[in-house]
Formats: structure tokens, C-alpha cells, sequence
């Protein structure tokens, strides 16, 4: 699986995106300081989905990242992972009980 945040952007400025190291209740966002001040910066996601942006939408969850310590809203996370059929699918398989092997 691939991690990824993207950052929140003042409007105007470039899109911001930093390497993540999951960890196993929040991730570290590397090589980026909290506007609280925690560095590293820890996030953990809240609200998982599969992306809307249609180049990621095939393999892609994206949630919101949260500051461990602040609680701010820094971000999006996305994790990339590897799938048959896509999300969408792969979702309606399992919720079926369906099991491919
Ligand atoms: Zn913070």
C-alpha cells in the first residue's frame, strides 16, 4: 500500500504533499511542523472513503488527517492499494461474502 498527505494550502499557493509513516494508530507526516508546533507531525484519518478524484478513484481511499495534538484539520490522507477489480467493486464483492481466489 502507498500513503500520501496532501497538505491544506492557503488559496493561490501549490499543491503540498509529504511522505507518511504509518504507525499503528497515526501516522508521521515527514518533514512537516504543525502549525500547533508538534514536530514531527502526527496525524491520524477520520471519515475514510474512496476518493472522488477520478484519477484516483479506482485504488484509492482518501480520509481527512487530524494533528494528534491539536486536533486541527492539516490535510487529506490517501492510501493507494493494489485491486483487482477496483474499489468500487472490490467493495460490492465483499459485502456479498464472495470470496475470489
Ligand atoms: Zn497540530
Amino acid at each position: 500500500m502507498k500513503w500520501w498527505i496532501k497538505l491544506n494550502t492557503k488559496a493561490g499557493e501549490p499543491d503540498r504533499t509529504a511522505k507518511l509513516k504509518p504507525d499503528e494508530f497515526a501516522a508521521e507526516v515527514i518533514g512537516v511542523k504543525c502549525q500547533c508546533g508538534a514536530e514531527p507531525m502526527f496525524v491520524s484519518g477520520t471519515g475514510k472513503r474512496i476518493s472522488q478524484d477520478p484519477k484516483l478513484k479506482h485504488d484509492t481511499y482518501e480520509a481527512d488527517a487530524v494533528c494528534t495534538k491539536c486536533n486541527g484539520h492539516v490535510g487529506i490522507i490517501y492510501a493507494q492499494v493494489s485491486t483487482l477489480f477496483g474499489l468500487e467493486e472490490d467493495e460490492r464483492t465483499m459485502n456479498m461474502g464472495i470470496r475470489i481466489y
